[in-house]
């Protein structure tokens, strides 16, 4: 099974890592929706939130840290920010390796398209 993501950490030519720890990486979203636009992802192949909170919900726990982390040193934490997890075909998942997109940089409208 071939999977972007998957491809893109071990890659011989990585993205440039905000964070990373043994379980989580945090990269740039190569189609950057606001002015700070970073993607959270385990290392680990899992499909979805569903997925990983039935299978290793410390990875969610992980992903949190990292989030926690980033948006501290990235000083966007009090400003605000937004964490979406698109999952499936309803949910705009275009590709099927879990991650949240940490959206900051501007304020965020709602209801979301
Ligand atoms: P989603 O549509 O929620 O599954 O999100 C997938 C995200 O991955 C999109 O925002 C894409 O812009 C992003 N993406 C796809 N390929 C890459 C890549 N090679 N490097 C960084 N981000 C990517
Ligand atoms: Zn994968």
């Amino acid at each position: 099974m071939s999977c972007i993501f998957c491809e893109l950490i071990a890659s011989a030519d990585p993205p440039r890592l905000v964070y990373e720890d043994e379980a989580v990486v945090v990269f740039p979203d190569i189609r950057p929706q606001a002015p700070t636009h970073l993607l959270v992802v385990p290392r680990r192949h899992v499909a979805t939130i569903v997925e990983a909170a039935e299978t290793d919900p410390e990875l969610v726990t992980a992903m949190t840290r990292a989030v926690a982390d980033v948006t501290r040193r990235l000083g966007v934490e009090a400003p605000g920010f937004r964490l979406v997890v698109n999952t499936g075909d309803d949910g705009g998942q275009t590709v099927g390796h879990l991650h949240m997109h940490l959206l900051a940089g501007r304020r965020m409208t709602w209801p979301p398209g």
